[in-house]
């Protein structure tokens, strides 16, 4: 059975996290603030189960590992990707992740994480940490960071609605208050902690921190380029921008008015996420409705699909 698998995402509870999944995207968030949902995740920190269809309530990981050729496209025993929202009430701590190479030598094989954000929307003067301040040396990032004084050599950007941030592996960077994001990344959950704002809880205690790791995973020569720039491209239906592409993934946006139809390899998984509006997505054998907050697997053997209606896209593949 080869279908459009909606999901159920898993939630994460972290002390920074808003009401806006729930406001927004009517997510039934367990109480009443969520940090982030886990939206087509295989990971095993966070498995999403499948919505809809004969695959209800099993993981979507079981899913596709039982009919991998059919699901992915190839014979793996890798999920490459993972698609979350995160919402941030408050700042969240500044870190960095590995790449491959280093991930596999000091993390157990784990994968390493480049990621890209696209800001569904963000309070007024919103910002966030986007690399290290030009000439920010290893030394200089140790020394501050073990000193409580990282802040003056970070790049703040200002956000806004609609922003889109490629984040390579190696980067220092953090989301800061006020600002809901759609993240697509490796799937990997390696996180270095370098900053934290010199916050306690309340006992006093600060969180930990992974600096020596993170000095060694951090890329210095990495210029803070900031934003990714593509340009928008009319499509029968509304319009589309390549949001980030790169060896891991590619992301673009739809804005669809009408009807957009989407082809794609049978070799290729995608995956969906509804930002704005509503629509239907229709496929060699049904239909499904898709909404601001909605995600969706596309299995690999399925060809063409399309989705009308009036809502904005995030179309993610490898
Ligand atoms: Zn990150």
């Amino acid at each position: 059975m080869i279908y459009p698998l909606k999901t159920v995402p898993v939630f994460k509870q972290y002390l920074w996290g808003g009401d806006t999944l729930k406001t927004k995207f009517k997510k039934d968030i367990p109480g009443s603030f969520a940090a982030e949902s886990w939206e087509v995740s295989c990971h095993d920190d966070g498995l999403c189960t499948v919505a809809n269809g004969i695959f209800k309530g099993k993981t979507l990981k079981e899913v596709i590992f039982s009919d991998t050729k059919n699901m992915l496209g190839k014979e793996t025993d890798i999920f490459p990707l993972l698609v979350k929202f995160l919402d941030a009430k408050d700042k969240l701590s500044v870190q960095v992740h590995p790449d491959n190479a280093f991930a596999a030598k000091h993390e157990n094989g784990e994968l390493g994480k480049t990621e890209m954000w696209y800001v569904i929307d963000a309070k007024p003067g919103a910002v966030l940490v986007y690399g290290l301040k030009e000439g920010t040396d290893s030394k200089t990032f140790c020394e501050s960071a073990q000193n409580g004084t990282l802040e003056q050599h970070l790049n703040f950007v200002p956000a806004k609605k609609g922003d889109a941030f490629f984040i390579p592996s190696g980067t220092v960077h953090a989301i800061c208050d006020g600002l809901l994001i759609a993240e697509i990344q490796q799937s990997s959950n390696t996180t270095y902690r370098v900053y934290d704002y010199n916050r306690t809880d309340k006992d006093g205690n600060k969180r930990e921190l992974h600096i020596e790791k993170a000095v060694m995973a951090t890329d210095y020569s990495a210029s803070p380029l900031g934003q990714a720039c593509y340009d928008v491209e009319d499509v029968p239906g509304g319009r589309m921008k390549t949001l980030a592409k790169c060896e891991y993934f590619t992301v673009i946006k739809y804005d669809i008015e009408t009807e957009v139809l989407f082809s794609k390899p049978d070799t290729r998984f995608e995956m969906l996420v509804c930002t704005e509006g509503k629509g239907t997505l229709v496929y060699d054998g049904g239909t499904e409705e898709i909404k601001a907050g909605d995600s969706f697997f596309i299995p690999a053997t399925m060809k063409n699909y399309s989705i009308n209606g009036f809502c904005e896209i995030l179309r993610s593949f490898e």
